[in-house]
């Protein structure tokens, strides 16, 4: 079988890898749709984020759906021919986090596609794929794999969309409006926010989430002041979603939440990325992170499966395994695509 591997930066290779062994447990998969990642461009543009780096080459990719090939003898969930997507969390299961109901914080977790551990866990941009049977969540097999491929980031939103709590009735505001800040709109509108503004530097993602269900989308490189409005009387949003990472995004939030609200940071930015502390304190504004998922994985699936949260609008093109380079600059250029997918 053929995998992408990044080596460097702007070195990616496809290469032949071997199809690993099938224990009693595990499903081996035959990887059909794999979504690029914000992550896995900042592995190939720049190899690396924060303090995480490429040490050795890495198979990119978490973003997966295919078709079930084989089962081990004590697998009971899916049977060859199943349509599955993938959960990219492999945690321990007897760590402390794992055993209190936070596998997403396992001490020894196996993450596809991360160069946070060393040696890396390799990813699933690959044509086959042996995963533990809870990791293969079965989907309609009429859904279409390129929608279940949407599983893994619209979880992250789900996820953050619980550390935000209630949100029905709420005024939202998400800043960075990629794939997770359109997906946080759409979690938003799904739990019943009143009203949803969202922003970014760039107008064609801003048109998509128009489309996704914000109220109002506001370019704030253009239109630096659009947001002031919100700023009177100590401000407007309940909760913001903060998916860029930037410092400005941030800065930019804080005037225009009211007392009491909840900033999710759900983006990640440089080691170290400055926050004003002061108005979070005054404000009584909660500040919480949001880390991957667990449960949230099947909600993601269900929602997905039944059409209540429709990320087809999100998809701007399936590009072949082979043409994997050209697939990594398009998800690069934010005025083209919104979500790229290789076809493995
Ligand atoms: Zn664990």
């Amino acid at each position: 079988m053929k995998a992408a591997v990044i080596h460097a930066p702007r070195d990616l290779r496809i290469e032949e890898a071997e199809v690993p062994t099938m224990g009693p447990h595990d499903v081996q998969v035959r990887i059909r749709n794999g979504g690029i990642c914000g992550s896995d461009l900042h592995y190939y543009q720049d190899g690396g984020f924060g303090t995480v780096r490429i040490r050795e080459p890495l198979v990119p990719g978490h973003e997966i759906a295919g078709v079930v090939d084989a089962v081990g003898s004590a697998v009971t969930r899916v049977k060859p021919g199943d349509h599955v997507a993938l959960d990219p969390s492999l945690p321990c299961g007897h760590c402390e986090y794992c055993l209190e109901g936070k596998p997403r914080h396992c001490l020894d977790m196996r993450f596809y596609g991360s160069a946070m551990r060393f040696p890396h866990v390799q990813g699933a941009f690959r044509q086959i794929m042996v995963c533990t049977e809870a990791q293969a969540v079965p989907v309609p097999a009429d859904l279409g794999l390129e929608r279940a491929a949407f599983a893994e980031p619209l979880s992250v939103c789900l996820h953050a969309g619980v550390q935000a709590g209630p949100l029905m009735g709420k005024r939202v505001l998400v800043t960075g409006s990629g794939p997770i800040g359109a997906l946080c709109v759409m979690v938003a509108r799904h739990a019943g926010a009143r009203e949803i503004v969202a922003t970014d530097l760039a107008d064609a993602p801003l048109a998509v989430v128009k489309r996704v269900g914000a109220d109002h989308a506001i370019n704030v490189r253009t239109d630096a002041s659009a947001l002031d409005r919100f700023s009177a009387n100590k401000g407007f949003f309940d909760v913001a979603f903060e998916a860029s990472g930037s410092g400005a995004a941030i800065a930019s939030a804080v005037p225009v939440l009211r007392p009491g609200a909840t900033l999710v940071q759900v983006g990640i930015g440089g080691a170290e990325t400055p926050v004003p502390l002061n108005a979070v304190v005054a404000k009584e504004i909660t500040l919480r992170g949001t880390f991957r998922f667990d449960v949230e994985f099947a909600w993601a699936v269900g929602f997905i499966a039944s059409g209540a949260i429709d990320v087809r609008p999100l998809l701007t093109d399936v590009i072949p395994l082979k043409d994997a380079v050209r697939a990594f600059e398009l998800a690069g250029d934010r005025s083209k695509a919104m979500k790229v997918q290789l076809a493995l």
